[in-house]
């Protein structure tokens, strides 16, 4: 791309085998961008937005790349991947008003990291918290584990610093807790997957470190029994930090791959969280262990700070695990209203059973949020076919029963066929026409959450 170099002399990379490095994600999409531009201010992010709206290229922001859906992916000729990642400063953290400032490029877990070792807390916690950029989680509206409880990355953002399409830069929302001046562009910013702006600052809320927190781990015997369990536990009016769910495949995959001592003769068990003080840490750890236990787990309590890690390691190493036993396995994360988490696990069970397919199952089952893996291998043509078939039945139970086609990693590309499903024409042509005007030459990440033929 002719004078590209000149822009922002020794932030852009166009040799092939740099170019190679920012042409995937977490998904099985792959592509090459034409050039990379690494930009370490929110000047050099404007000077790279204007060279791209002046000549109506395809820009495309990435933090890390650990996008599931390919929202990072380079997907059409001649694109700029804007990367993001040297911008990863924290700013400050107001401790008297509890709001933290940063760059969009800060990793989740050195936030999380500075803010414990401060006594304070930052809810969002993606299984991907080691590598993932908050940007990126604001640009997905990131959830965790832990959003049962806390909800997810939108609860926390009060306001952006963005570098608009066309260059200008915009601050929104506000520096406070509370604030309801005008439309919300903030709230309209997180989720939107790069196809309105370029987030560079991000001004979030934060939380005091709760007092205690217990740690149980629930293997059972049954999967139904552990579908139940869940039901019965928010029945129970008692809302968990955490509520994860992992299948007998998930659990045996973690043991191949770093072994922890999960029980792998269980179904099926659930990873769950109190926390706040330690009175009623302790009642609720109590009541969640004889709901468990009367449904046939051997619940077990960890210790120490060291057991409860290990057991998160655990948690958060099951993706690694499966991609390393199917590297392009395909995987979805429908969301289900709780109580019909059974059902939809048996759906899925049928679905798995009707294309001859293994699909395993795990994720945030408090907030329904199921991540389905369909372990396939893009080498084996027919099974790979069948295997994007299936997504289409998964789609449809989940919607069937009330759900969504996805709870945290967005539409990108790899659900962009899919969105049709889920939206009315009328919803789908409003976002078009708010996405217009926030990007008229269309250069924001084109191709994304909306597909070519919309
Ligand atoms: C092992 C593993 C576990 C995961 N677990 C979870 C989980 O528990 N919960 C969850 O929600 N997700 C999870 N993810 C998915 C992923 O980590 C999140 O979507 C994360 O928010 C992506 O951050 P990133 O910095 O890698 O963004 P990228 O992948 O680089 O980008 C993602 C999207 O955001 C856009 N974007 C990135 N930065 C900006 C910016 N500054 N301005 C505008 N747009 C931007 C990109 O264009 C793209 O569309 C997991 C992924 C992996 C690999």
């Amino acid at each position: 791309m002719k004078n590209i170099k000149d822009i922002l002399p020794g932030r852009v990379l166009t040799d092939i085998e740099d170019l190679f490095c920012y042409g995937f994600d977490a998904s099985s999409f792959e592509g090459l961008p034409s050039a990379v531009i690494r930009p370490v201010n929110t000047d050099e992010v404007s000077i790279a937005v204007t060279f791209a709206f002046e000549r109506g290229v395809p820009l495309i922001p990435r933090g890390a790349g650990t996008g599931m859906t390919a929202g990072a992916v380079p997907n059409l000729r001649d694109s700029i991947i804007l990367s993001l990642e040297g911008m990863n400063r924290i700013i400050d953290i107001d401790d008297k008003n509890l709001v933290a400032v940063l760059e969009h490029g800060v990793i989740n877990a050195a936030l999380q990291n500075k803010l414990e070792s401060m006594g304070f807390f930052y809810p969002p916690d993606p299984a991907s918290m080691d590598f993932c950029t908050i940007g990126g989680n604001v640009a997905e509206n990131a959830g965790g584990p832990r959003a049962l409880k806390y909800g997810v990355t939108r609860d926390y953002v009060l306001g952006l610093e963005l570098v608009l399409p066309n260059g200008k830069v915009l601050t929104t929302g506000v520096k406070t807790h509370k604030g309801v001046v005008g439309y919300d562009l903030t709230r309209l910013i997180v989720g939107s997957e790069g196809t309105l702006a370029v987030i560079t600052k991000i001004f979030l809320k934060v939380l005091p470190q709760p007092e205690e927190i217990a740690t149980l781990l629930c293997p059972f015997p049954k999967l139904e029994s552990a579908a139940m369990a869940v039901s019965k536990i928010t029945a129970s009016k008692i809302i968990p930090r955490t509520l994860e769910f992992m299948d007998h495949e998930a659990i045996k995959a973690v043991e191949n791959y770093k072994p922890v001592g999960l029980p792998a003769d269980a179904e099926a068990l659930l990873l769950i969280e109190v926390d706040g003080a330690p009175a009623s840490v302790n009642a609720e750890a109590d009541k969640i262990a004889a709901i468990c236990t009367s449904l046939g787990a051997d619940v077990r309590v960890a210790d120490d700070i060291y057991s409860r890690k290990r057991l998160w390691e655990a948690r958060r190493s099951v993706s690694p695990a499966l991609y390393r036993i199917s590297p392009s396995k395909i995987n979805e994360d429908i969301v289900v209203p709780r109580s019909k988490i059974p059902e939809m696990i048996l759906s899925l069970r049928n679905i798995g059973d009707r294309y001859g397919l293994k699909i395993v199952n795990f994720g945030h089952a408090g907030d329904g949020n199921i991540h389905v893996n369909i372990m396939t291998d893009k080498n084996n043509q027919e099974e790979y076919q069948k295997a994007k078939d299936s997504v289409k039945d998964i789609f449809e139970a989940t919607l069937r029963l009330g759900g969504t086609i996805s709870g945290e990693h967005g539409v990108g590309l790899s659900k962009a066929e899919y969105l049709k499903m889920e939206l009315s024409p009328l919803g789908i042509e409003l976002m078009k026409a708010i996405k217009k005007t926030f990007d008229p030459k269309g250069i924001m990440n084109p191709g994304k959450i909306f597909p070519a033929d919309i």
